[in-house]
């Protein structure tokens, strides 16, 4: 039985800001008195419509997003997007996706049921611990968009750049596992997207901020809940939203512009990876998994010299106080996920524990 908080590295659902948690605790049973929990609240009433514009208002603050996109709240996560996008999105049938990870490919095999798409670049030679640079992108003549994964969750590989297309058509950004942990000029991307369980609130929730006029021809036999310009229509209200992880969103949101907004984010975020990855490359001992130019701020994914050790490391730092460290069972290893929830004391607690377990295991 733990008593205390642990410290949580896990790459999601993943640790929250504790006065997010405190405030929703507060909340939980009558909330600003209203004489019900958030959850019992019709997503119609007042209460609610309150909640909601405003995590939506300060989603669009906390971004800087520019007047002609369109914040959507959508449920099934970001994986249901990974459908939605080539429903939504293909004009002549070819999209270009860039395939950088385990998501990316997901998205890509999901878009391959809908059109005729293509592989602008492939990671999985160098098991994915590169991401490709402007030349490297393979891109088409003739695309409808370029799909990216900006941080990828498993790998811990990260875009420093926003890609562009050939052609000048969208890009569309998976950001689920770094939005709101820099500034991003939204205006190079035609669509971002995230499932809300990494950096933004709770699971099942997924966000889109669409530029409006890519949605002028959606074809008519798309299902209600999976047509961006009906949902946007709707507000996000064709049906019932996921009400209680919108409000969540909006404290996460609230806590991120009390703190310092997206640039104070990203200002600790290069911190506490920092801190990581400078011991890593000082380590004869830990070797980082991603390639030093494209590491992330996010995930950082490591090895110790053996895959026992690594088991030993994992198994340790439980006792120690630290959960969720072992990396993804696609690539073994070790991975910290250190999202903006995270301290820099549990960052400075992992890494005293990475110096004693390699003094004692060298
Ligand atoms: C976690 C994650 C997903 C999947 O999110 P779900 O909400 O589980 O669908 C997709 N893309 C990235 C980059 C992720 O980190």
């Amino acid at each position: 039985m733990t008593k205390e908080r642990v410290y949580n590295f896990s790459a999601g659902p993943s640790m929250l800001p504790e006065p997010v948690l405190k405030k929703a605790a507060e909340q939980m049973l009558n909330y600003e008195n209203s004489g019900m929990s958030v959850m019992e609240m019709s997503h119609r009433s007042s209460s609610y419509l309150d909640i909601f514009n405003n995590t939506k208002a300060l989603l669009k603050k906390v971004m800087n997003v520019p007047d002609n996109y369109e914040i959507v709240f959508l449920h099934g996560g970001a994986t249901q997007q990974f459908s939605m996008i080539p429903l939504n999105f293909l004009k002549t049938g070819k999209a270009d996706y860039a395939v950088t990870g385990n998501f990316s490919n997901l998205a890509y095999k999901e878009a391959t049921k809908f059109g005729d798409i293509h592989v602008a670049y492939d990671g999985k030679e160098d098991n994915y611990a590169h991401i490709p640079t402007q030349d490297e992108l393979n891109l088409s003549e003739d695309a409808d968009y370029l799909h990216i994964c900006a941080n990828n969750t498993i790998f811990g590989t990260e875009y420093k750049y926003d890609p562009v297309t050939k052609n000048g058509c969208p890009v569309i950004a998976d950001m689920s596992s770094n939005i709101l942990s820099q500034k991003v000029d939204v205006s190079k991307y035609g669509m971002i997207y995230a499932g809300a369980q990494k950096n933004m609130g709770i699971a099942g929730l997924g966000i889109a901020i669409v530029r409006k006029d890519l949605l002028n021809d959606v074809p008519a036999n798309a299902p209600v809940l999976m047509d961006y310009s009906l949902m946007i229509k709707k507000d996000s209200m064709y049906n019932t939203p996921s009400a209680y992880a919108i409000y969540m969103c909006g404290l996460v949101l609230e806590w991120v512009d009390q703190n310092g907004g997206v640039e104070a984010m990203y200002e600790r975020s290069i911190k506490k990876s920092q801190m990581l990855y400078d011991y890593l490359d000082s380590s004869d001992f830990y070797k980082a998994a991603a390639d030093k130019a494209n590491r992330s701020r996010m995930n950082v994914t490591f090895t110790t010299p053996s895959k026992e050790l690594d088991a030993k490391f994992v198994k340790e730092s439980i006792e120690a106080g630290m959960t969720n460290l072992k990396g993804h069972r696609l690539v073994g290893g070790i991975r910290a996920s250190i999202y903006n929830a995270m301290p820099v004391e549990g960052v400075e607690k992992l890494l005293d524990f990475m110096k004693k377990f390699e003094e004692e295991n060298k």
